[in-house]
């Protein structure tokens, strides 16, 4: 059986490592590959991958939100946020979901029930992680962006400037190319509880928004840990196993 990711590019992906991993790991004689695919072939492509083998495919930048439009069927999660990293095929029919938000939520290891939330940025990843947290229940969900047009545009509570809250979470890409955090107006957010970074770096080094959380005393989440999570529970939905996460996390962590 096959899997595999759909991007362009799709070459710095982690994901092929950890999903290899998890099939070894549970005697699962299935592959997972990366299929770098353009936008304007993505539709095409995707309707012939059931027929040579393939069980599902990841999906990431930039065919979110045209894995939605194009599957038969979708989750309640990624109708809301308005698209899919995760797409199944059976019966004939094309299935999409949405893992990042709840691999988010598994990431961050505590319900946000009643908690603030400040949310960085408002790209795909923030919007994901904003319907999480406020399906989660969280007190108040609060989105701070460079272009606050975009954020207003999230259905949180659009802030001009970051403020105090219990839950902070990186959701730009701040941090993925250089150390330079001064984009990021981060003095007046003080010492949240949790910090989470969604942004990892493919030699699994610190990056400097969980740097500069770790200075805060905040318990620190990291993008690699929300990369293993939702790639957890998309394996669950394609094989109906339980995900192997310790080879998981073996793989993908920098000490390996
Ligand atoms: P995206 O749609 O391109 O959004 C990028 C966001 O970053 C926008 O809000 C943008 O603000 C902001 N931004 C970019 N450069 C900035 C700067 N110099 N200063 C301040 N804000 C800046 O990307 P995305 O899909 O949401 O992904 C965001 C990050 O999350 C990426 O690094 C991605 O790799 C990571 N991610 C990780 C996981 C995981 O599993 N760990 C999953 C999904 C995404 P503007 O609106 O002003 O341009």
């Amino acid at each position: 059986m096959l899997t595999g990711v759909l991007g362009w590019p799709v070459a710095h992906s982690r994901s092929p490592a950890m999903q290899n991993a998890a099939f070894r790991a549970a005697e699962l004689d299935w592959r997972y590959v990366k299929l770098p695919v353009p936008p304007e072939l993505f539709a095409e492509t995707v309707r012939t991958l059931p027929g040579s083998g393939y069980r599902g495919a990841n999906v990431t930048i930039p065919h979110k939100l045209a894995a939605l439009d194009l599957a038969d069927e979708a989750s309640d999660a990624a109708r809301a946020i308005g698209a899919a990293n995760t797409l199944t095929f059976a019966d004939g029919s094309i299935r999409a979901d949405n893992t990042d938000a709840g691999g988010f939520l598994a990431a961050l290891g505590e319900s946000p029930r009643e908690r603030t939330a400040l949310v960085l940025g408002a790209g795909g990843a923030a919007r994901a992680v904003v319907w999480a947290l406020q399906d989660a229940g969280a007190a108040d969900v609060a989105v701070w962006n460079r272009t606050p047009q975009r954020a207003r545009e999230l259905g949180a509570r659009a802030v001009e400037r970051p403020e105090p809250a219990d839950i902070v979470v990186n959701a730009t890409s701040v941090g993925l190319q250089d150390d330079d955090l001064s984009s990021l107006p981060l003095d007046a957010i003080g010492a949240p509880a949790v910090a989470c970074d969604l942004v990892y770096r493919g030699d699994g080094s610190a990056t400097p928004f969980t740097v500069w959380a770790s200075r805060t005393g905040a318990r620190v989440v990291d993008g690699l840990e929300v990369l293993l999570r939702q790639g957890a529970l998309s394996f669950e939905i394609w094989t109906g196993r339980a995900a192997p996460i310790e080879a998981m996390r073996k793989e993908i962590s920098p000490h390996t």
